[in-house]
């Protein structure tokens, strides 16, 4: 350790105690930098006191016999003090340093026996001032490359001299301070290299790693690829990997890593391709092979397959081939689909040839098909008919030009739902736009008579139209079309007929209303005289007028249906006694079937009793009429919720389903074995089922082959 036994303090020798007027100027060696360099390189600048240069120091200051004895390094601007015996500071500035002129002469010692008769250092403040620097001897510091770093000195405030043996000793002494300091360098060099070396097989390590790691995924992928691989090492080609592809056309399992090529396919099979593989180890070459046939083992058997392959040689840093990798793609299935294409060239030619006379066929067929189309238009022009179409989703409409012209629409140009509403009817424009919604959401057909007020005209025209859902592939309904008719003839022909069975009936009615009248006053004075044949015949006769009367009726009450004539005459009335008079009427003149009306609870409606007698009447009748002599037919009627519902059951013939929709349409009837020597207009039923529609009821009727038939009609109470 220093000790502060120096009346130097450090104070007075800052950096730069004197103005710099007064500053000494210090010598420098030619190759300056490279000194600091070398200096530098040793890290002691700086660093704290060591007990090596510590006992250095002391030693020197012991054998020289000085108060202070100084390790002392030279930086560019200060000289600085590792070991400092005698004084108290660390560093001074260069320009007062004795040591700076020590190092100018590297190989020996310099010795400044009393500094205030030398002109380098008489104005020097360490000189001339309290620290009072009389005697100076100072050995360099050469570092082993011949750098002067400094020097180790010996100092008094005395002019004295020091022998030989002192300076020798001197000398060691700074040799030993040199050995210490390149120790220390040795030292550090020997660190960052450490450090370095650390460094590197951390890299190493790492590297190391990643090796492993793609060497995995190598592994993997070759493994998993959809392609047969293998990579064969050396010149010996031994299976350093193989994918479950590859062992499946050599027919081996993993057995084979480690094995050379020639055990997994042997001669001759194996021959041409370790020839092959010979090559491109030898020439760094890759190697691609087309349709390649070998026999791959399948399910334990022998069978050709057919490869696309690639021998590709792996090469290290130098470019020296240590591997080779084989990549292979069975195309077995392409090469014979291609050899049956060509042998099935020739039938695709014929095949062909076919073709093209069916395709000759087909222009034939479409070419009458527009013919046919044509045709068809034609037709339906002369019997006056077109067609036409609704897009159930957008209501667009398209129809032919017939339709058009019948309607007074221009025949370009798109035409609304609108407009054609607003050209039917008025009286039939509500009940097309409940068909349209039944069809389109429903999905009914249609099948409707109305009349319409050509737009152009003004005149009145009646058409028929008939429609159906048409569905997509998908089952949604996509189209709802149909057929147009243009009736007017037909219609004004039965509005004629009408007219004229209107006016015949009621012409009618009033002489067979005297007829009957004279026949009953007859039959009074025939029971009076007690003829019993008068009162027998004039009894038929009288059933003979009723029947006809029933008839006429019948026809007057449709014409004037079709005239919109008919108008109810409603009042209360009691339906079971309806029921009985009715019953008892008809029982005068029946006797064949037993007709009963099974007992229900009195019930008062409100209704047209003429009509819904003529109802009752209508249906008892047919029961008659369409069942065997001898069997019952019952009538009941019972009460649910809002309404009365009545049943008129007969054990008949029975009517077919398909014939049950139609029953209620005029003139009507049904035509078969059974039906045909019974006679009959087909007019009943459809006035029963008008007369029950303006009374807001509802009539059907339920029916099976040879068992009978029950025909119901309901009245809202
Ligand atoms: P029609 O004058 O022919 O009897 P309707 O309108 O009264 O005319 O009846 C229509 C058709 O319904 C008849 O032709 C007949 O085939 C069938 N029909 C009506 N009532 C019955 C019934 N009770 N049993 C079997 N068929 C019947």
């Amino acid at each position: 350790m220093a000790e502060n036994n120096s009346d130097l303090t450090s104070n007075k020798l800052g950096k730069n105690p004197l103005p710099a007027g007064k500053r000494s100027s210090f010598p420098l060696l030619e190759n300056e930098n490279e000194r600091l360099d070398a200096l530098y390189s040793y890290h002691i600048l700086d660093t704290t006191e060591e007990k090596d240069f510590d006992d250095l120091t002391a030693l020197a200051s012991v054998i020289c016999q000085t108060p202070i004895a100084l390790v002392s390094l030279v930086d560019k601007d200060r000289q600085w003090f590792k070991s400092h015996k005698g004084l108290s500071v660390r560093e001074t500035a260069r320009d007062f340093s004795f040591c700076a002129h020590a190092i100018i002469s590297p190989n020996r010692a310099m010795i400044i026996t009393d500094a205030t008769k030398d002109k380098r250092f008489s104005e020097n403040p360490l000189v001339t001032g309290e620290t009072n620097i009389v005697f100076y001897a100072g050995i360099p510091l050469v570092s082993s490359d011949g750098f002067p770093l400094g020097s180790l000195c010996v100092i008094d405030h005395q002019t004295r001299a020091l022998s030989d043996d002192q300076v020798n000793s001197l000398t060691i002494l700074a040799k030993q301070v040199i050995d210490k300091l390149e120790l220390r360098r040795k030292l550090i060099e020997l660190d960052k290299a450490n450090e370095k070396l650390k460094i590197f097989f951390t890299q190493l390590e790492a590297d190391h790693q990643k090796l492993n790691e793609s060497e995995l995924k190598l592994r993997s992928l070759i493994l998993q690829a959809p392609v047969a691989i293998a990579i064969l090492k050396g010149p010996e080609h031994l299976v350093e990997s193989a994918n479950e592809k590859i062992l499946k056309i050599w027919g081996k399992d993993k057995r084979v890593v480690n094995k050379p090529f020639y055990k997994i396919l042997p001669a001759p099979e194996g021959d041409l391709f370790l020839k092959i593989l010979r090559d491109v180890y030898t020439s760094g070459i890759s190697y691609y092979g087309y349709e390649a046939k070998t026999r791959i083992k399948t399910h334990g058997e022998f069978k050709d397959g057919y490869f696309n392959f690639v021998y590709q040689p792996l090469k290290d840093d130098a470019g020296v081939t240590h591997s080779i990798i084989i990549i292979a793609t069975e195309i077995t299935e392409q090469v014979v689909a291609r050899k049956e294409v060509s042998e099935n060239n020739a039938l695709l030619f014929a095949t062909n040839h076919e073709l093209s006379t069916s395709n000759q066929m087909l222009i034939n067929t479409n070419h009458e098909l527009g013919e046919t189309q044509l045709k068809l238009k034609q037709a339906m022009e002369t019997g006056k008919m077109g067609s036409w179409s609704i897009n159930p989703l957008t209501f667009e409409v398209t129809m032919s030009d017939f339709i058009k012209e019948l309607f007074g629409f221009p025949l370009t140009g798109k035409i609304t739902m609108e407009e054609i509403l607003l050209t039917i009817d008025p009286e039939y424009r509500q009940m097309l736009i409940e068909v349209l919604r039944n069809a389109i959401l429903h999905h009914l057909p249609s099948d409707t008579e109305y009349s319409i007020i050509q737009r152009i005209t003004n005149e009145r025209k009646w058409v028929k139209a008939t429609g159906k859902i048409f569905y997509d592939s998908y089952g949604v309904a996509n189209e709802y079309s149909g057929m147009f008719m243009d009736i007017t003839e037909r219609k004004l022909d039965e509005l004629r007929k009408n007219d004229f069975i209107g006016m015949v009936s009621h012409e009618l009615k009033t002489p067979l209303t005297s007829l009957y009248g004279y026949i009953q006053i007859l039959n009074s004075r025939a029971e009076k005289a007690g003829n019993e044949f008068f009162v027998g015949a004039l009894n038929k006769s009288a059933l003979q007028v009723k029947k006809m009367t029933t008839m006429i009726n019948g026809f007057l009450n449709i014409s004037r249906l079709n005239s919109g004539k008919i108008a109810l005459q409603k009042q209360s009335f009691k339906l079971d006694d309806l029921i009985s008079i009715t019953l008892e009427d008809i029982k005068l003149i029946q006797h064949s079937h037993t007709v009963t009306f099974i007992p229900s609870p009195p019930l008062s409606i409100f209704a047209d009793l003429d009509k819904i007698g003529n109802v009752i009447s209508n249906l008892i009748s047919n029961a008659i009429k369409y069942s065997p002599v001898g069997s019952s037919i019952t009538i009941q009627y019972q009460v649910l919720d809002n309404l009365v519902q009545l049943s008129v059951q007969d054990e008949g013939m029975g009517i077919k389903r398909e014939d049950i929709v139609h029953l209620f349409e005029r003139y009507y009837r049904v035509e078969n074995e059974n039906t045909h020597l019974i006679s009959g207009f087909g007019i009943g039923l459809y006035l029963c089922a008008e007369i029950i529609k303006i009374h807001d009821g509802k009539i059907w009727a339920e029916s099976e082959i040879g068992k009978g038939s029950v025909f119901h009609f309901s009245l809202p109470l």
